[in-house]
């Protein structure tokens, strides 16, 4: 059990669980984007664990960016999804491999779509590590997902409670 702020929270998804599954995106991903020379873009500040873990097992050549999107208020999304750093990196004509920690309602992957579509990319496609099937609303595909999860609030491996939890290296839920 772990305290952050004032809310309690369970273990949930150990880190071998967790690594099992990066490993199987891996995979896949090396398959499908080996040659392409890819950039992947993460989606701070959440996905930067994810991140590091499938940008280490990538056998390409490739190239890494991040964004900085926002939208929660402690446990609940606002709904209202804020830029808070933008594209620092010219991705015209370029294969992106999106990298998200978690897709809830979507909100933030639409603003993403945007976002790239205006950059021109060439194609791009989304990876997830922690996907809600029940909370999602949009059209998007989500090409790659690494865990369904229901409707629950969960923190650790890059995931925070506001501000904390990111380090935690295994995934827990609100008891
Ligand atoms: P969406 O825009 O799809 O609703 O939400 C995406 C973002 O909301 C994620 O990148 C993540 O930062 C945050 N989020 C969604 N669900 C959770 C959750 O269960 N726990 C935490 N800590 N953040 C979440
Ligand atoms: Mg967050």
């Amino acid at each position: 059990m772990v305290k952050l702020h004032d809310l309690e929270f369970e273990p949930y998804i150990s880190e071998d669980e967790i690594m099992k599954v990066i490993d199987g995106i891996s995979e896949i991903l090396n398959s499908d984007f080996g040659d392409k020379k890819p950039v992947f873009l993460g989606v701070l500040n959440g996905s930067f664990m994810f991140a590091s873990e499938i940008i280490k097992r990538f056998k390409g050549d490739c190239e890494v960016s991040f964004v900085k999107m926002g939208s929660y208020e402690g446990t609940e999304t606002t709904g209202n999804v804020k830029t808070l750093l933008g594209l620092n990196q010219e991705l015209k004509g370029r294969q992106v491999v999106l990298l998200e920690d978690i897709v809830d309602t979507g909100n933030t992957l639409v603003e993403i779509d945007q976002i790239l579509k205006q950059s021109q990319v060439e194609d791009y496609k989304v990876v997830t590590l922690f996907y809600k099937p029940d909370a999602y609303k949009k059209d998007i595909p989500v090409h790659y997902k690494g865990m369904e999860i229901p409707n629950e609030f969960i923190v650790g491996f890059g995931l925070d409670y506001d501000g904390l939890g990111r380090n935690l290296t295994q995934v827990y839920k609100r008891k």
